[in-house]
C-alpha cells in the first residue's frame, strides 16, 4: 500500500540527463545548490518548491500552519523508532554544541558523524537497514565530555544509555523480519513493550471482527504494553501518550482550518483534529473518507500515524507528515491515467476472477511538496497512496501521488556521477537511458500508486492479512509488475503518454539492472535483502531471470571481471513479467501464504557474495551515497503592526544539522531525558 517510501530512491544513482517530455523541469535551474551535506553512506539534498509564489497569500498561510504542524509531531517517531532515541539525541546534541576540545580529533569528527546520522534516521537505527549505529568515537570520550554538561543535561540512566549506544548486541535491530523469532521481542521499536508476538497477535485477533466489512486498523495509533500482566492498548491522543506533541499538532491544526481553501477542506482538517482528540479508529476512517474525496483543493496534506513499515507486524503506524500542492500542469499525466483505470484493470494478464469488477475513484495527480516531516524526513517518499484501509479503497478510492519537485531534485543531483558509466552495458543503452529513464520512471511511480496498488481484489472471506510477515513485500511486488507490465503497452503511446515505443526499454533496463545488481550496494557484506521494496525488486528480477533463462531473455555477461546485465528480449521480459503479475495476483487474492513465503525466500533474500563484492567494490570507487535525504525549506511568516500573519516567504539556504538542531530546540514536545 501506500506511501512508496522507496521505490525511487536506488535509482536515483542513475545519472538522467535529458527529460524533455517533462513539463515541470523547464526553465532554468541556474546556481540552485541541491547538495547539502555528505556523510557515511548519506547524501542531503535540498529541493525547490516551484510556484510557491503562485499561490494567494491565503494558500501560504494555510501552508505554513501545516507546516508547523508537521515539524511539531517531530519528537513522536523519534520515540516511536526507540525508547532511548530522545534521551540519546539530546545528550549528543548537547555534548556536540558545547565540545570545546579539538574539533579535528578523530573522537569529535566519530560523535559529529553519528550526530548526523542518528538525525537522519530519526533514531540510533540505520532508517533503511535498520541495523543499530555503531558509533566510531570511544565511550571514555563521551563519557568524558557528558561530565562537563550541566547537571540537568546529563541524564539520570547514564550507564543504561551508554550499553544502548556502544554496546552492539543491546536492541541491535529496530525492525526484524527474520521468519521464525518473535519478531516483536527481537525489535527495538518502542511500539510494544514487554509483550511477545504471540500476546500481540491474540490480542489482536480478539478484537478482529472477520464479519466486520469496514474493519478500522486496528493498532495503528497505540503501543502494546504489559501491566499487571495484562496486554493494555496505550493510545497516541490527546490526554493520552503523545498528549503533548498532539495537543499542539491539534492547536496548529485549528489554525489552519482557519485559511482553509474551502469548507470540504475544512471539514477534513476538523476530522482529523477530532481523530487526534479521541483516539478512536472510527474517526480516522472518517477522517481518510473525507480527506479520499476532497480532489479540488489546490493544497493537501497527511499528518498521522500512516504507514506500518516500522512495526514487524505491519499494524502499528508512524508519525509523519508531507504538506503539498497540487502541479497543475504535471498532473495531467497522472490524471490520464487514472481517467482510464477501468481499461488496465480489465485488460491485465490477471485471472478475471481476481481483478477488481470495477475500479473506483483511483484519483491521482503530480504534487509540490512543501515540507517534509515525521518518518518522511529527512528520506522521503517520492509516492503517496492512500489511505491503507481496504474497504476505504474499494468504497471510496484512493489518492495517488507522485511527488516531483523530489525526483526532480534526485535526478539533478544525479547528473554526471559516473553511475552509467561504471554499470551499463554499452553506449546504446546508455543513451536510451539518458533519453527516456527520467519520463518512464515517473510513469513507473504513477501506474504502481495510481493503478497497481489499486487494482485486484481478495476473493471473499480472506483475510487482508493473510500474507503476515510477506504482505509488504508481495504488495510492492504487485505493484511494481503491474506498472511494468503496462510500460510496455501501446496504450502508452495512444494516450500520448510516450512517443516512442522504445522507450519502456529504459525502465526495463534499469529496474533488472537495479534488482539483480545495483541495489546490492546498499546492503552490507554478508547480510541478506531485508525491506520489503528491495526484496520486491530482487524478487521480481531474479524471478524473470531464472524463467526467462531458456529463451535466453536476460544475460548477466562477463568483461574484465566486470558483470553486466544484458537484455536480449524485451518482449520475452515483458511477458515473464504478466506471468509472475498474475500469480502474486492469485496468491494475494487466495491468501495463499506458503506460496508467497516461498517466492520470497526463493528470491528475494539471499545475495550472491561474489557479486556482492563486486558492486559494492565498484560502487565504492564512484564514492556515490547509497541514501538521499533532503532539508526542508524555511518559511516566514510575515506581519502586519498588530502581529496578524499576511503572507508567508520561503528561503532555501539553511544547512542540514543548523536545520535538525533547530527543530529540535523549536519542535520539542516530548519529555527529555529518561530517568
Ligand atoms: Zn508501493
Amino acid at each position: 500500500m501506500s506511501l512508496t517510501k522507496f521505490i525511487f530512491p536506488a535509482m536515483a544513482a542513475l545519472a538522467i540527463t535529458s527529460c524533455a517530455s517533462k513539463a515541470t523541469t523547464e526553465g532554468n535551474d541556474g546556481d540552485f545548490d541541491y547538495t547539502v551535506d555528505r556523510f557515511a553512506d548519506v547524501e542531503v539534498l535540498r529541493y525547490k518548491v516551484p510556484d510557491f509564489d503562485k499561490l494567494t497569500p491565503q494558500q501560504r498561510i494555510l501552508v505554513y500552519y501545516l507546516t508547523e504542524a508537521a515539524l511539531t509531531g517531530r519528537d513522536m517517531i523519534w520515540d516511536q523508532n526507540g525508547k532511548y532515541n530522545l534521551a540519546i539525541r539530546d545528550l549528543i546534541e548537547n555534548v556536540y554544541q558545547a565540545y570545546d576540545g579539538d574539533r579535528e580529533s578523530a573522537d569529535f569528527k566519530g560523535l559529529e558523524t553519528y550526530l548526523k546520522q542518528i538525525e537522519f534516521a530519526n533514531g540510533i537505527h540505520h532508517h533503511y537497514s535498520m541495523d543499530k549505529f555503531q558509533p566510531t568515537f570511544s565511550r571514555e570520550f563521551l563519557a568524558e565530555n557528558v561530565a562537563k554538561l550541566p547537571a540537568d543535561q546529563q541524564p539520570g540512566n547514564i550507564e543504561t544509555i551508554y550499553e544502548v549506544i556502544f554496546n552492539p548486541s543491546v536492541m541491535p535491530k529496530r525492525v526484524n523480519q527474520a521468519e521464525g523469532q518473535d519478531l516483536i521481542a527481537t525489535s527495538a521499536n518502542n511500539l510494544y513493550d514487554g509483550v511477545s508476538q504471540a500476546e500481540v497477535e491474540n490480542f489482536y485477533n480478539a478484537l478482529k471482527d472477520t464479519t466486520d466489512a469496514t474493519p478500522v486498523s486496528w493498532g495503528l495509533n497505540t503501543r502494546l504494553v504489559k501491566e499487571d500482566d495484562k496486554v493494555i492498548e496505550q493510545t497516541y491522543k490527546a490526554g493520552g501518550l503523545y498528549s503533548e506533541s498532539i495537543t499542539k499538532i491539534v492547536d496548529l491544526l485549528g489554525k489552519a482550518a482557519g485559511y482553509a481553501e474551502n469548507d470540504t477542506q475544512r471539514d477534513v482538517i476538523n476530522k482529523l483534529i477530532k481523530y487526534y482528540t479521541t483516539g478512536d479508529l472510527k474517526e480516522f476512517d472518517n477522517y481518510s473518507i473525507a480527506w479520499v474525496e476532497d480532489t479540488k483543493s489546490r493544497v493537501d496534506f497527511i499528518n498521522g500515524f500512516i504507514e506500518s513499515y516500522g512495526d514487524p507486524l505491519g499494524m502499528t503506524g508512524a508519525f509523519e507528515s508531507i504538506v503539498n500542492f497540487k502541479n497543475e500542469d504535471a498532473s495531467h499525466r497522472t490524471e490520464v491515467i487514472s481517467g482510464n483505470a477501468e481499461w488496465f484493470e480489465q485488460n491485465s494478464p490477471v485471472d478475471p476472477r481476481f481483478r477488481k469488477d470495477k475500479v473506483k475513484g483511483v484519483s491521482a495527480k503530480v504534487i509540490t511538496a512543501a515540507i517534509l516531516a515525521g518518518d518522511a524526513y529527512p528520506a522521503t517518499p517520492i509516492g503517496i497512496n492512500l489511505p491503507n484501509a481496504n474497504w476505504i479503497r474499494a468504497a471510496h478510492g484512493s489518492k495517488s501521488v507522485t511527488i516531483e519537485n523530489i525526483t526532480q531534485a534526485y535526478d539533478e543531483a544525479s547528473h554526471g556521477n559516473g553511475f552509467n558509466e561504471e554499470f551499463v552495458i554499452d553506449k546504446e543503452t546508455s543513451d536510451l537511458l539518458d533519453k527516456y529513464l527520467f519520463i518512464t520512471d515517473n510513469l513507473h511511480t504513477d501506474l504502481h500508486e495510481c493503478l497497481g496498488h489499486a487494482s485486484g481484489r481478495l476473493l471473499p472471506g480472506v483475510d487482508p492479512d493473510a500474507l503476515k510477515a510477506h504482505g509488504s513485500t508481495l504488495e510492492e511486488t504487485r505493484a511494481d509488475l503491474f506498472a511494468l507490465y503496462y510500460l510496455a503497452d501501446p496504450k502508452l503511446l495512444e494516450l500520448g503518454l510516450l512517443d516512442n515505443p522504445e522507450a519502456y526499454k529504459a525502465e526495463y533496463y534499469k529496474f533488472i539492472l537495479n534488482g539483480l545488481m545495483t541495489q546490492l550496494m546498499r546492503i552490507e557484506p554478508g547480510k541478506d535483502v531485508e525491506e520489503a521494496h528491495m526484496r520486491n525488486r530482487q524478487l521480481i528480477s531474479a524471478w524473470v531471470y531464472e524463467k526467462g533463462k531458456a529463451d535466453n531473455v536476460i544475460e548477466m555477461v562477463k568483461r574484465d571481471g566486470k558483470t553486466y546485465i544484458k537484455i536480449n528480449d524485451y518482449e520475452k521480459l515483458r511477458g515473464l513479467f504478466g506471468e509472475l503479475l498474475a500469480e502474486i495476483q492469485r496468491i494475494k487474492s487466495e491468501g495463499d501464504y506458503e506460496a508467497g513465503r516461498d517466492l520470497v525466500e526463493k528470491y528475494a533474500v539471499k545475495v550472491d557474495p561474489d557479486l556482492h563484492k563486486e558492486v559494492l567494490d565498484r560502487y565504492a570507487k564512484l564514492n556515490i551515497a547509497p541514501y538521499k535525504g533532503f532539508v526542508n525549506p524555511v518559511y516566514t511568516p510575515v506581519t502586519d503592526k498588530n502581529g496578524n500573519i499576511t503572507d508567508v516567504t520561503i528561503s532555501y539556504e539553511e544547512d542540514y544539522l543548523p536545520q535538525v538542531l533547530r527543530y529540535s530546540k523549536q519542535y520539542r514536545t516530548l519529555p527529555s531525558l529518561t530517568k
